[in-house]
């Protein structure tokens, strides 16, 4: 079976290297030609397209920046709907529920089958084939392309209603960039206070304070001082606003989640967008007036 593959960023790269590699016949499109060059290295084939890709393979996958261009590219001119030969559309980008429901709606109308598959691990995650991918939509479709998902990752089924997998993609970034932040808090005020960083992981990661960050995010990209984690601050905002406006439409108050989204804007206005998330913490240190030591081995 053919498969399409559009948006070979940080994540799609990786991913889509992992299919070719695991044997799939591949068709890939990227608005950036020299990361599709390098697919083609390994056998895929390049399309000029998103058209030409879904007039090309059964199988279309996109991994994209933000809903607004994931609808564009499925429902827009000679987008996904408009193709010959896609029958199932999956979506790993992290596109918000409202979308992920108008493009199903729509799509569904032109007998091709969306499922919403956003994944979480970053692109470590997607080069070791580590992902967690949440996926929803109908389940026949979820098993017919189970072997693909494999080689992304761990695909955990959330349910045949369209943007569930969505929802859940939110919740999980909200509580991961919420322990980010709250993390940088404390370590900014342990540091001033006289702890050494690396003892404070030890101890944050031998008891109760355990989180995503204590245990990746801080000695990996904060404590040596490279900011590299992978994620930029444009990226967490956009899901974070994507949360919040979900859940504000649901008549749901979230106070720490909007406080974040704060510490976000603060982080990207001093930053800039393309700034890792991880920078969050040198907007706290300046207030505190206070740079953690670097440490590379933590
Ligand atoms: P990215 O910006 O690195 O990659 C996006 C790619 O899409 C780029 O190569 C760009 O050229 C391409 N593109 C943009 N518009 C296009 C178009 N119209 N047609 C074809 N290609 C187009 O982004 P990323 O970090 O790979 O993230 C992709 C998605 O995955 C986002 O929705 C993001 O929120 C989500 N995500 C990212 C991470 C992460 O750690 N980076 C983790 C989990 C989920």
């Amino acid at each position: 079976m053919n498969i399409g593959f559009i948006g070979l960023g940080t994540m799609g790269e990786p991913m889509a290297t992992r299919l070719a590699q695991a044997g799939f016949p591949l068709t890939v499109f990227d608005l950036n030609r020299a990361a599709a060059d390098r697919l083609a290295v390994l056998g895929a084939r390049q399309a000029t397209s998103v058209a030409e890709v879904a007039d090309t393979a059964e199988v279309v996958f996109v991994s994209l920046p933000t809903p607004e261009i994931v609808q564009k590219v499925a429902l827009g001119e000679g987008g996904i709907a408009t193709g010959k030969k896609v029958r199932i559309y999956i979506d790993l980008s992290t596109t918000g529920p409202r979308v992920a429901k108008l493009v199903a709606r729509e799509l569904i109308a032109r007998s091709i089958i969306a499922l919403d598959c956003p994944v979480s691990g970053g692109a470590a995650g997607a080069t070791k084939g580590t992902l967690a991918l949440m996926a929803s939509g109908p389940s026949a479709a979820f098993d017919e392309v189970a072997p693909m998902l494999q080689c992304i990752g761990k695909a955990i089924y959330c349910g045949d209603g369209a943007g569930l997998g969505q929802t859940m993609k939110l919740v999980n970034n909200l509580v991961s960039v919420t322990a980010l932040a709250v993390s940088s808090e404390a370590m900014v005020m342990g540091v001033k206070a006289g702890l050494a960083p690396e003892v404070m992981l030890d101890v944050l990661n031998a008891g109760s304070g355990r989180n995503s960050a204590t245990v990746d995010k801080l000695p990996r990209a904060v404590l040596p001082r490279t900011f590299d984690f992978g994620f930029t601050t444009a990226l967490s905002l956009k899901d974070t606003r994507l949360c919040l406006d979900e859940a504000e439409a649901m008549g749901i108050p979230m106070p720490v989640g909007n406080a974040v989204r704060q510490m976000l804007n603060m982080t990207r206005a001093t930053y800039g967008d393309d700034a890792d998330y991880t920078r969050m913490i040198c907007v706290l240190e300046q207030w505190a007036g206070v740079e953690l030591p670097i440490v590379t081995k933590a």
